[in-house]
């Protein structure tokens, strides 16, 4: 599931080929994963707009038009938005296909169809989500005093506090594991009970996690493909996730796997307390 580096590699993908481009026409084989306005409207707004810039909050990709109106992308579990030439076989699950002034389309598609595309005029209220969402790691203001104060006295499993996007924006399962580990922490202990100094730990190791998974264009577990089509690497150097039962990096210790909240959770029974 894309998580933050993921959106992140994609922004900068569209970033650099959407920039000027022009919607001539759009193309909707199935319109389940608009989610706002209606069909009709979404086409007539996009129309004939040029992108000016891109953003992102956690996990949502905004995309900019020049009258000042946002299309905003989440990808949920298997959505792709790719900038492909107009010659390029379409994929299984193409779902919308934007037509551009340069020649080239951009083609969002979704095997599993959770994810959603919105868009907004300037002013409108954020119908998105996207202004639930707590602060990021790569916030400048994250720090452990801010996670203290939000997530400091759950009672939950630590791993489930950080992956509650309200307080911490654009962690998904993949990175809250590895952070874990790099962390020490075990991912069962209530959040509770977790010290200043380990606080500390995890903010910083969140940070650099997730900078480092930037680097490296992003994790390809399953489905995940950038702005262009291609793969990240950055599953090469994922430490524990997707490693159940295998020896530990660090101690060699075998890895258990265990539902944490509702999510599959790989840890070491020994680096991690
Ligand atoms: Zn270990």
């Amino acid at each position: 599931m894309p998580e933050l580096p993921e959106v992140e590699t994609v922004r900068r993908d569209m970033h650099e080929h959407l920039l000027g481009c022009k919607i001539l026409d759009i193309e909707i084989k199935n319109d389940a994963c608009i989610k706002c306005p209606d069909t009709a409207t979404f086409i007539a707004a996009l129309k004939g707009k040029t992108f000016t810039d891109t953003g992102r909050e956690g996990k949502y990709l905004r995309l900019f038009l020049d009258d000042e109106s946002t299309l905003t992308v989440h990808l949920r579990m298997t959505g792709r938005i790719i900038y492909t030439p107009s010659t390029t076989p379409h994929r299984e699950h193409t779902h919308i296909i934007f037509k551009l002034s340069d020649g080239a389309e951009l083609r969002y598609s979704d095997t599993r169809r959770f994810g959603c595309l919105w868009w907004q005029q300037k002013g409108e209220e954020d119908c998105t989500g996207a202004q639930n969402l707590g602060l990021e790691p790569l916030d400048e203001s994250f720090c452990a005093e801010y996670l203290i104060k939000t997530l400091g006295k759950r009672k939950m499993p630590v791993k489930s506090a950080i992956l509650d996007q309200r307080a911490v924006a654009g962690l998904g399962n993949i990175y809250a594991d590895e952070v874990l580990f790099i962390s020490g922490i075990s991912p069962t202990r209530p959040a509770a009970d977790i010290s200043t100094e380990e606080w500390q730990r995890l903010a910083e190791n969140m940070r650099s996690v997730l900078l480092d998974a930037i680097e490296n264009r992003g994790t390809t577990f399953s489905d995940f493909l950038d702005g262009e089509g291609k793969i990240g690497s950055n599953q090469h150097f994922l430490r524990v996730y997707g490693k159940k039962h295998q020896p530990c990096p660090t101690c060699n210790t075998e890895l258990q796997y265990q539902k944490v909240g509702g999510r599959g959770t790989v840890h070491c029974p020994n680096c991690q307390k």
